[in-house]
C-alpha cells in the first residue's frame, strides 16, 4: 500500500515540477534516447517505471524529469548522475521587432 502512495506522490511531484517550470519538453530525439535506456532497464515494466511508478511515455518527454537511479538526467542540470549526449536545443527564432533592433545595433544579445 505504501508503494502505491509513494508512486502517486512521485507522480504528483513530477507534475508540479513540470508545471512550475513552464511545462518544458525535450525533443523527440531526446525522448527516444531516454526511452531506449528505459526499455533496457531492469525496472521497465510495460512502459511504467517500477522504481518511481511514472508512466514513461510522459516522463521521458518532460525536460524537468530524471531517472530516479541516475541512468539519465533532466535538462535543468539539477539531478541525475548520467545525462546522455543530447543534441543542442535549437535556438528560438527571434521575433521581428527583436530582429530589426539587432540589425539596427540597438540590441545585441
Ligand atoms: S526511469 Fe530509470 S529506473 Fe525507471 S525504467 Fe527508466 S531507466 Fe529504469
Amino acid at each position: 500500500m505504501s508503494d502505491i502512495v509513494n508512486m502517486a506522490g512521485n507522480a504528483l511531484k513530477a507534475g508540479y515540477r513540470y508545471v512550475t517550470h513552464g511545462m518544458p519538453n525535450v525533443t523527440t530525439e531526446q525522448a527516444n534516447e531516454r526511452m531506449l535506456i528505459c526499455t533496457q532497464c531492469e525496472h521497465f515494466n510495460n512502459y511504467v517505471c517500477n522504481e518511481c511508478g511514472c508512466m514513461l511515455m510522459l516522463k521521458t518527454r518532460m525536460a524537468t524529469e530524471s531517472c530516479p537511479i541516475g541512468k539519465w538526467g533532466n535538462l535543468l542540470g539539477e539531478s541525475g548522475n548520467y545525462t546522455p549526449s543530447l543534441p543542442e536545443q535549437p535556438k528560438p527564432t527571434p521575433c521581428l521587432p527583436c530582429q530589426q533592433a539587432r540589425e539596427q545595433g540597438i540590441k545585441n544579445d
